[in-house]
């Protein structure tokens, strides 16, 4: 009787799931990672591999059949992903988002500049970041201009690479007696971007001479500049990480470790005859704002086009979400923040979290007795390794995700991810068995 009465966090290692295929898939998610650094490249990524899988570009002006599958892009920088249902008014739309934007250091529109024979990109850091982790960090440069003459150039160039310098020991004294918060100003994320002389007449030679290569490169002036979005990222290799190789070590889990095995899980799927939709959307790094942001009406353009022929507030109504965005794993070294109880344990599947918010709760869309019950005895009945998690302690602080958003709609949503070690740093730690797990969530989900 025992075992009924209690509940305990299971180990996706000790149950009998296959570990070949935990690392199989563990290193398909990796060759993702290391492809796609921004959000552009993940939805090249994504509606690349979703057209070889008999996905087909929305057609706004003509009908969706039961059994489309179609993939909308917004802007370059969003996807929605889904599988056309029967009737989306009575059966819902089982909804599954995430976000495939990361913290990084966007370039200011005028970067370029020169000092004491260097030349400096300035910048301003896109998202939460501990400033101190972007220096001495080997950088890539990620981005897409638009010329004045009107030409698209992509600017991802793994040939360069770039970094942030900082101060040595011996003359930082007075730094290390700074807060760690302000060890390092944002204004001085300045990137080094080279130090030859040109041979000209100009004040700034080095300046000029990162011009003259940008132009003979890429055939771009500083004017051009202005209307580009450059960010540089770190230039690390995501790799299997630990002497068992079980878990990831990578530049931007958060979120793409939740977009990937949503994707990953759909491609897989066989919905029961409900619509499923997959939502992969920008900006919710700086708050969900925006055109390409969750925030945005795209979500109820295509909404209103899968809904064309029944009623969408009742469809709404009878939908729900996977939010899916990470968590903050337990650190045996940084006990203090969490409670141990209701934290996400790596290695024991996905995380559900009932609320997010921080003092209060506040912000938070925060799921129904109904709503969780749901989720848990659908992932049970499927033995699929999940856990019950929160992101901190009461009042230690915590973070917002996408799914209020959706749950405004009156959509009901619960907030599932894959917990992190180091969030939001240059190189994050994740669980092979938890990205396994978390793609056999979002099946069971959409095939329901
Ligand atoms: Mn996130
Ligand atoms: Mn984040």
């Amino acid at each position: 009787m025992s075992e009924d009465i209690t509940y305990k966090k299971v180990n996706v290692y000790e149950t009998d799931a296959d570990v070949e295929q935990i690392s199989e898939l563990g290193d398909k998610y990796i060759e993702f990672l290391n492809k796609c650094k921004t959000e552009r490249a993940c939805v090249r990524y994504f509606v690349e591999k979703a057209e070889k899988n008999g996905y087909k570009a929305l057609d706004f002006k003509s009908p969706l059949k039961p059994g489309d599958k179609f993939y909308a892009v917004n802007r370059s920088k969003s996807v929605f992903l889904g599988i056309m249902g029967n009737d989306p008014e009575k059966d819902g739309i089982h909804y599954c988002v995430a976000h495939i934007d990361s913290p990084r250091l966007d370039l200011k529109p005028q970067p370029l500049c020169e000092d004491s024979g260097l030349a400096l990109l300035k910048t301003h850091y896109y998202g939460g970041i501990k400033k101190y982790q972007w220096t001495a960090l080997p950088l890539q440069m990620e981005g897409t201009v638009v010329t004045r003459d009107g030409k698209t150039i992509d600017l991802s160039d793994n040939d360069y690479t770039f970094c942030v310098t900082d101060l040595l020991p011996h003359l930082a004294s007075e730094q290390s007696a700074k807060t760690v918060s302000k060890a390092i100003e944002g204004e001085d994320l300045k990137i080094l971007c080279g130090s030859v002389c040109a041979d000209t007449e100009e004040s700034d030679k080095v300046k000029y001479n990162v011009l003259k290569i940008l132009n003979k490169r890429y055939g771009i002036t500083e004017r051009d500049l202005i209307s580009a979005e450059i960010s540089f990222v770190p230039k690390l290799t995501a790799s299997s990480v630990g002497f068992d190789n079980s878990l990831i070590g990578a530049y931007g889990h958060d979120d793409r470790i939740c977009a990937w095995t949503a994707f990953e899980a759909l491609m897989n799927a066989k919905p029961s005859g409900r619509t499923v939709i997959v939502a992969l959307v920008d900006k919710e790094e700086t708050g969900s704002d925006g055109v390409t942001g969750m925030q945005s009406a795209f979500f109820d353009m295509v909404a209103d086009k899968v809904c064309e022929n029944c009623n969408r507030h009742i469809a709404n109504y009878n939908s729900k979400c996977l939010s899916a965005d990470v968590n903050a794993a337990f650190d045996p070294i940084y006990p203090s923040v969490l409670d141990k109880q209701n934290a996400s344990i790596l290695g024991c599947g996905p995380t559900i979290t009932k609320y997010t918010g921080a003092r209060g709760k506040s912000g938070t869309s925060d799921a129904s007795a109904e709503t969780m019950a749901y989720f848990a005895n659908l992932f049970d009945k499927n033995k699929v390794v999940w856990q019950s998690g929160l992101l901190g302690k009461v009042d230690a602080g915590g973070g917002g995700t996408v799914a209020k958003y959706i749950a405004n709609r009156n959509i009901d949503t619960v907030d599932i991810g894959v917990g992190l070690l180091s969030m939001h740093a240059p190189y994050e730690i994740a669980s092979k068995a938890d990205v396994y797990e978390t793609v056999r969530a979002f099946r069971v989900f959409m095939e329901d």
